[in-house]
């Protein structure tokens, strides 16, 4: 599949899409846009966006299709050896997911807005596209040049484009550092000046280095760090095979605060690299962009995440212990002050993801797989620690699931993780059956307030109440 991306008036958000299909062996073809991305486990039906869709053969002739669901439309191909379907994508919002264009960028989430055939997903993909003056590509690994104004820009296969935003503007700034064989790059969108980019830089490769450490070795040769900076609050990032998108803000030249946000969110992202973009619930294998994608484990996926992400920056030093503290408490507060009491379990909301995971429920009902997750990780981390006298912990947990789900071995595709895989994981490392962890944590809704407290004294803090009944953490 080949596509031609561009905008004939950027100011109003249109996006204009080419998809053409060469090579057509059939009467009729299927083409298909996502109904949700990766990284966000909700139908959000992308197709609403398109306004006109129109199908045209080798002499520019229409053709006739039908649409035959919400987002799937059947071609008629007969005696046809070139499809080109020519439609539009309104692109007006702006979050690490999304795709926008206006006058200073061009922002392209692919599978916002990319068809694609379904029996033909493994196909090998390219985006033509057109970049003007002084204009750079941050975000993809393959480009190629036609001339100084269209770029090629390559894809192994629609897995791989669905998995690769980018952002083509005259204001990125851009900085990057190398461990082992892999290249690391950041990219900042915003017309701002960054004059600690070498300081930040410095700090990025401190926390990367601390997870490569954790695993033994980074999963892919080129990995880009896409932050598009804001004047005023945000907060959101997406995790990508071998990148990250981020918005953030509000960005202030050397303000404390936005670089927590910032490497927060970062160190958060990149351990997504393994843990989700590798190591991923066997029910995510291959992504079926048609419909929810049902599975119970997200509380590895997004709560291991959460609980490492501020880890390995404390252990890195970007981090300093109060800074670590401050991070702790916050889960914990979002936790007990908001959702403990609630009526599912991590293994239900995990589930229900699809139907409100990213939208306030009713009260008393949905726990954060984040919060919760996040805690639970804690918790095990701390019991294998506890009862292996720290030989062991919740790294000996990630880096086997790495080595036997991750792990791609002389070119097999993954093969993913069930529950029973981790909690298989888990006793094995504790060297115990964990049946009342995974009862009490994972699968159960009693409040984990007494019980994190006691595995907090092994580390020193005590999590306390104060009288309006609101969480906060102390040393010991
Ligand atoms: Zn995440």
């Amino acid at each position: 599949m080949k596509y031609k991306i561009y905008s004939k008036n950027r100011r109003s958000h249109w996006i204009d899409i080419e998809c053409i299909i060469e090579n057509i062996d059939s009467d009729e073809l299927i083409v298909s846009l996502p109904a949700w991305r990766p990284g966000r486990y909700e139908l959000q039906n992308f197709a609403k966006n398109i306004q006109s869709f129109h199908v045209f053969d080798q002499n520019n002739e229409k053709i006739p299709f039908e649409k035959i669901t919400k987002d799937t439309w059947k071609i008629q191909a007969k005696g046809t050896q070139l499809v080109i379907v020519r439609y539009n994508y309104y692109s007006s919002a702006i979050n690490a997911g999304s795709s926008f264009v206006d006058e200073q960028t061009l922002y392209i989430n692919p599978v916002n807005l990319c068809l694609y055939r379904p029996e033909k997903i493994r196909e090998k993909c390219s985006i033509s596209i057109d970049i003007r003056e002084n204009e750079q590509i941050a975000g993809i690994q393959s480009i190629e040049d036609v001339d100084n104004q269209t770029k090629i820009l390559h894809f192994d296969d629609f897995y791989h484009l669905a998995d690769s935003p980018f952002i083509i503007s005259k204001n990125l700034t851009h900085d990057s550092f190398e461990i082992n064989d892999t290249t690391f790059h950041l990219w900042f969108e915003g017309n701002f000046n960054i004059p600690n980019l070498s300081q930040i830089t410095d700090d990025f490769r401190k926390f990367a280095t601390k997870q490569i450490e954790l695993f033994g070795e980074f999963p892919e040769k080129v990995f880009h760090f896409i932050t598009w900076l804001f004047p005023n609050h945000k907060y959101h990032g997406v995790e990508h095979r071998s990148s990250t998108m981020q918005t953030l803000g509000p960005f202030i030249e050397n303000s404390q605060d936005f670089l927590v946000d910032l490497y927060g969110l970062s160190s958060h992202e990149l351990f997504h690299a393994w843990n989700i973009c590798k190591i991923r619930p066997k029910e995510l294998l291959p992504y079926d962009y048609s419909k929810e994608n049902y599975f119970k484990t997200c509380f590895v996926a997004e709560g291991l995440t959460t609980y490492y992400g501020d880890l390995m920056l404390y252990r890195s030093g970007v981090f300093d212990y109060e800074q670590y503290l401050r991070e702790l408490e916050t889960y914990y507060k979002r936790h007990f002050d908001e959702a403990d009491g609630a009526s599912q379990s991590l293994l239900e909301s995990s589930w229900d993801l699809w139907l409100d995971g990213y939208s306030s429920s009713i009260p008393k009902r949905k726990v954060s797989v984040y919060h919760k997750g996040a805690i639970a990780g804690q918790i095990l981390d701390l019991h294998i620690q506890r009862i292996s006298n720290k030989q062991r912990s919740l790294d000996d947990v990630m880096r086997k699931m790495w080595k036997k789900f991750g792990k791609s071995v002389n070119g097999h595709p993954l093969v993913g993780y069930s529950l029973e895989d981790y909690i298989s994981i888990c006793e094995e490392v504790a060297g115990e059956k964990l049946e009342w962890y995974f009862e009490t944590c994972i699968a159960g809704t009693d409040s984990l307030f007494g019980l994190l407290n006691e595995y907090l004294k092994d580390i020193g803090l005590s999590l306390q109440k104060n009288e309006h009944d609101l969480v906060y953490l102390t040393k010991i």
